[in-house]
């Protein structure tokens, strides 16, 4: 899985031995050695590379006209390649998967991996070995399943575009890339693709308009590549703003949201900036359903109040507080205004707002789009009258980019268990990431069951969860195979859980732990768990362990332990399981459990998250949570698994229909309010629907 640990904001380059090396050890598909650069492998700030006035190359083979030479003499000016030979790049040579690892883990300034994935193709101690076993691991170049990498595999363009997308952090750029044979680009490729040529990175290697997809990339290409990316900052992460100061920004119509503005200006010692309207609003401007003024701006998307007078200064702010009254369920539009105003390119915006009944909504998730390039922490909403501990408390909870990054900001109600809600996945404590929603397979046997996994895999789920009791690992891992081949998805894109049961399957470990990796026949397993606490689970997780060291198995877990069982259970172990895998659900909360498991590092999932078969119905169409699901335009279902997420509980719910599969994965575009959350809270009936 792709680790979101990269920090592209902080790469920095320092590649020199590893090519030399590559073509000394006599890769097939590298028809030159190469020397080290000059620079010796130092690390260079990208952000200090300058892509004009490049002095040429000194390398014979690079001709001062050639398209590329630019390129070759900015990479070898900076440290990034050099040449195969003192006087030769060899720019029309290949690069094997290996090297490009080398290079961008280098890039990456060299980070050490824990946990390394085992290749069967790769030789350990070798030049490449921690820049693959970093690449597999971070997700930036998978394996190819089956327990092999492709070390000596030359790489092809859409390929090695994938690999520079991945790498920067998988950006989606909207439209279709304008290549004459983006037909032909492998569906996987295609995001990159548009990226890289909507960030300049192709240029210079179309011919007549074509990117040639499956044509092995050349090293004069990988330089150009390379060039771009790293003049054009096209990781897409903004440039941080470096005027170090704050801005508490406001519109406040009847003066509600002003005292919690000023609070706010003066706990942060923030210059504080009142967005006035050119007309102000009258009380019967303020009227609402009588068509007046702020009806129809709320109405109208695309209507912008004018605002009087102006932030003089905006590039002096890096953090921007912006407050704003509900109106409608949505900001007033002359916070579009406002936002449409300025450049907010890296900077860090807080929302928050005032409401006397409804929440923040989507009313700050859709503003994102006016202010694209900044960081938008998660937006709190507050009853008119707070006061100022509330807000105080409020800012000292927030995650300012002096302590962390936005990404960071964007975490689960209990802040135990950073779910990531951008790449829609957590960081497990084995240094694993894996999917925050998924697809369960109790109950689902045969076609079923391999349709169900495709139909998952095919809707973008990324997380299966099967266990031997189930009877279906076959099926699923048959699913899991037919769909990286039809979907152009690796192995490593995929996270699996199996799980072992109690009695002779735990009496007799290793032979079950090795019965599903050889059921499942996917190389390896991403977490296996303990079905149920049983007289030999502690033997049996052992094993499980030994399994782990082997490399068959990547994370480990329970399921049914409870804060009893786990305190029995945990000093017993060598690896802290990653994940415990409890019954959750409205009306079985385990309010108390779930924080008691946060805390110790480990990641909740809840089983029979919409109740289970057979108890559905009473749970989709309880009242309030039907009533939740109408406000926001989503189903029942899809505000129960909200509501899991946002407590920090992963969910997994099982379906054999495609359209509710699809409609399960749709968690993120809308937010429950504290109050919604409170709502669903209060229906706890502490009530198993199952025995254990
Ligand atoms: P569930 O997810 O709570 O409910 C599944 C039921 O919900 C199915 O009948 C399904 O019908 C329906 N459903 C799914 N999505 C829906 C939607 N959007 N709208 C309306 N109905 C929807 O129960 P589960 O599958 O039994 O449990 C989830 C997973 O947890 C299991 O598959 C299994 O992987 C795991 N589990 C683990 C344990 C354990 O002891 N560790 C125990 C039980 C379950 P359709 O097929 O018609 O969509």
């Amino acid at each position: 899985m792709k680790n979101g640990g990269i920090d592209v904001k902080k790469r920095f380059l320092s590649f020199a031995m590893a090519i030399c090396m590559v073509c000394l050890l006599t890769m097939t598909s590298c028809s030159a050695a190469e020397i080290p650069a000059a620079s010796g492998g130092t690390g260079v700030d990208s952000t200090k590379l300058t892509s004009e006035s490049q002095p040429a190359s000194s390398f014979s083979d690079v001709p001062a006209d050639a398209w590329y030479a630019e390129a070759i003499a900015y990479c070898q000016q900076n440290g990034i390649m050099s040449g195969t030979t003192s006087t030769t790049f060899a720019p029309e040579a290949t690069l094997t998967r290996a090297m490009l690892a080398t290079v961008l883990h280098r890039m990456s300034d060299t980070p050490a991996v824990s946990d390394p994935p085992v290749f069967t193709d790769a030789v350990a101690g070798s030049w490449y070995s921690d820049a693959v076993s970093w690449a597999a691991k971070t997700g930036v170049i998978s394996g190819y399943g089956g327990g092999t990498f492709g070390v000596n595999d030359p790489t092809t363009r859409e390929q090695a575009v994938t690999i520079l997308w991945r790498y920067a952090g998988e950006l989606e750029t909207a439209g279709t890339a304008g290549v004459a044979d983006f037909a032909s680009i492998s569906t996987w490729a295609q995001a990159a693709v548009r990226w890289a040529e909507a960030n300049d990175i192709l240029d210079g290697m179309l011919d007549n308009n074509r990117f040639d997809p499956k044509t092995n990339i050349k090293r004069g290409e990988v330089a150009s590549m390379l060039y771009h990316y790293l003049s054009n900052n096209a990781s897409g992460q903004p440039e941080p703003a470096t005027g170090g100061k704050t801005l508490v920004a406001y519109f406040s119509a009847t003066n509600t949201t002003r005292p919690l503005a000023e609070y706010a200006s003066d706990i942060l010692n923030a210059d504080l900036y009142e967005i006035v309207p050119e007309a102000p609003y009258t009380d019967a401007d303020l009227a609402y359903y009588t068509n007046g003024r702020a009806d129809r701006e709320q109405n109208d998307a695309s209507a912008r109040p004018a605002i009087s007078g102006s932030v003089e200064n905006m590039a002096d702010y890096d953090v921007i507080f912006l407050g704003y009254p509900i109106w409608h369920g949505q900001a007033p539009r002359i916070i579009s205004t406002f936002l449409e105003s300025y450049d907010f390119t890296g900077k860090t915006i807080v929302p928050f707002c005032t409401s006397h009944s409804s929440g923040i909504g989507s009313s700050d998730t859709n503003l994102h789009s006016l202010a694209s390039g900044a960081n938008w922490l998660a937006g709190r909403r507050f009853a008119g009258g707070t006061t100022r501990s509330t807000i105080e408390d409020w800012i000292n909870g927030l995650d300012l980019p002096e302590q962390s990054t936005a990404v960071d900001a964007v975490t689960s109600a209990t802040g135990k268990a950073a779910f990531n809600f951008e790449t829609k996945s957590v960081t497990l404590n084995s240094g694993y990431e894996m999917p925050i929603n998924g697809l369960g397979t109790y109950s689902l046997h045969g076609e079923t069951c391999v349709n169900s996994v495709k139909s998952a895999l095919a809707s973008g789920v990324r997380l299966i969860d099967t266990a031997s009791a189930y009877g279906n690992e076959e099926e699923v891992g048959q699913a899991v195979r037919e769909a990286m081949e039809e979907l152009g998805l690796q192995r490593e894109d995929i996270f699996v859980i199996t799980k072992i049961y109690p009695g002779s399957e735990m009496a007799n470990p290793e032979q079950s732990i090795q019965a599903c990796l050889d059921r499942l026949d996917l190389g390896y397993v991403d977490m296996m768990l303990l079905h149920h606490p049983d007289r030999n689970d502690v033997k049996a997780y052992q094993a499980m362990e030994k399994f782990v060291e082997e490399g068959k198995i990547r994370s480990l877990g329970l399921s049914n332990w409870y804060v009893k069982e786990l305190e029995e259970f945990l000093p017993q172990v060598s690896i802290t399981p990653a994940l415990v895998q409890n019954e959750i659900h409205p009306y079985y909360q385990e309010n108390e459990v779930i924080p008691y498991i946060q805390d110790l590092g480990i990641v909740v999932q809840g089983w029979y998250p919409l109740g289970g078969r057979g108890h559905t119905g009473e749970l989709l169409g309880d009242e309030v949570i039907s009533g939740i699901a109408k406000a926001h335009g989503v189903s029942s279902a899809q505000v129960i698994l909200r509501w899991n997420l946002q407590k920090g509980v992963v969910v997994i719910p099982g379906s054999s229909n495609p359209d509710h599969i699809k409609e399960n994965t749709e968690l993120y575009d809308f937010a429950l309010a504290d109050e919604e959350m409170a709502q669903i809270n209060a229906l706890d009936r502490n009530k198993k629907h199952d025995w254990y």
